[in-house]
């Protein structure tokens, strides 16, 4: 049985203004996505900023109540938990923010904040949260006197390593990863991305990996969707995403990732202009202003997602997939 479960998914924010203060205008932020996970794998989800995919993170945590839709974990209707019953969600699904020094309060010691979740859950006595604290600076390679000390006083590699340990301190079965590396040195990010391979290994948390940068999410995750204005346009396992693209957004974002050997590089059409307003998207594909090989079919009739033959998993939403 997969882990998550997420049917056309939609998350609309009214916009209001005027005298009145009514509603002028409705930003379309994800609309109609579907995905699932498996237990102790990965989905990566990638796209440019604005393209929704850190909203259906927040969504599928309840910070936002979704305007449509069905998301199912462990095969229960999650989408519009309460009380208690959202609380309980909470020790299975976490969340490891972009900003760490955002995330963490910074009047509460690293113990405080690390203790927390055992608080909250009314977990162990005080010792046992003491120890299980310990435990956890050290799974994250942080050294025990980090306890007394307050966020301020650490890199940002070292908050992000603190920010996981939070995350993984009730050993939850998902973690949504909000572009958690996006905001470091190149040189810590590969040291973050290697802990949480390696927490996921140990532990056997799945994961939904946020990102903008294909170039990292290719190496945590086992499934890739790649997200454009609210839509999933193209959904493959990392390999076949990366050897055999089909989407013109997708194969334009690939062509951009800079490699050592220019030979090697994939050399499609590259991407022009800008992503249009999510208040006024494109009616049908919404590519379609960008898009170098749009025709007339593209501004009347919306590609959905369909099934590649080649390749079961494949999913791509062009009316010309396969022949670009
Ligand atoms: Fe381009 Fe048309 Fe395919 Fe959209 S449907 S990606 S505009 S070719």
């Amino acid at each position: 049985m997969d882990l998550l479960t997420v049917e056309n998914l939609k998350m609309h924010f009214p916009v209001h203004g005027g005298v009145f203060y009514r509603q002028v205008a409705t930003v379309f932020a994800v609309d109609g996505v579907n995905f699932t996970i498996e237990p102790g794998k990965t989905l990566g989800l990638v796209g440019e900023s604005g393209c929704g995919k850190s909203t259906i993170g927040r969504a599928l945590l309840r910070l936002y109540e979704p305007t449509a839709g069905k998301v199912s974990f462990e095969g229960q209707d999650i989408t519009h938990l309460q009380g208690k019953g959202l609380r309980d969600l909470r020790l299975d699904m976490q969340m490891i923010f972009q900003d760490p020094f955002e995330s963490l309060n910074p009047r509460h010691t690293i113990g405080d904040i690390l203790e927390e979740p055992f608080v909250i859950h009314n977990l162990g006595s005080p010792a046992e949260r003491k120890q299980e604290v310990l435990k956890l600076l050290d799974r994250v390679g942080m050294p025990a006197e980090a306890i007394h000390k307050y966020p301020h006083e650490f890199s940002g590699g070292q908050r992000q390593r603190i920010g996981i340990a939070r995350a993984i301190a009730l050993k939850p079965k998902l973690i949504i990863c909000d572009e958690p590396v996006s905001a470091l040195d190149v040189s810590i990010q590969s040291q973050i991305l290697n802990l949480l391979l390696e927490l996921q290994q140990e532990m056997g948390m799945a994961y939904l990996f946020v990102a903008h940068d294909l170039s990292v999410i290719k190496h945590v995750s086992d499934q890739i969707a790649v997200m454009y204005l609210g839509r999933i346009v193209e959904i493959a396992d990392s390999e076949t995403l990366y050897q055999n693209p089909m989407h013109p957004y997708t194969q334009a974002l690939i062509s951009s990732i800079p490699v050592p050997d220019p030979r090697q590089r994939k050399n499609f059409l590259p991407l022009h202009g800008e992503v249009p307003s999510p208040l006024n998207p494109p009616p049908h594909c919404h590519f379609v202003d960008r898009c170098p090989y749009a025709q007339e079919r593209c501004n009347t009739e919306t590609p959905r997602l369909s099934q590649m033959s080649a390749n079961e998993g494949h999913q791509v939403a062009c009316h010309f997939a396969g022949e670009l």
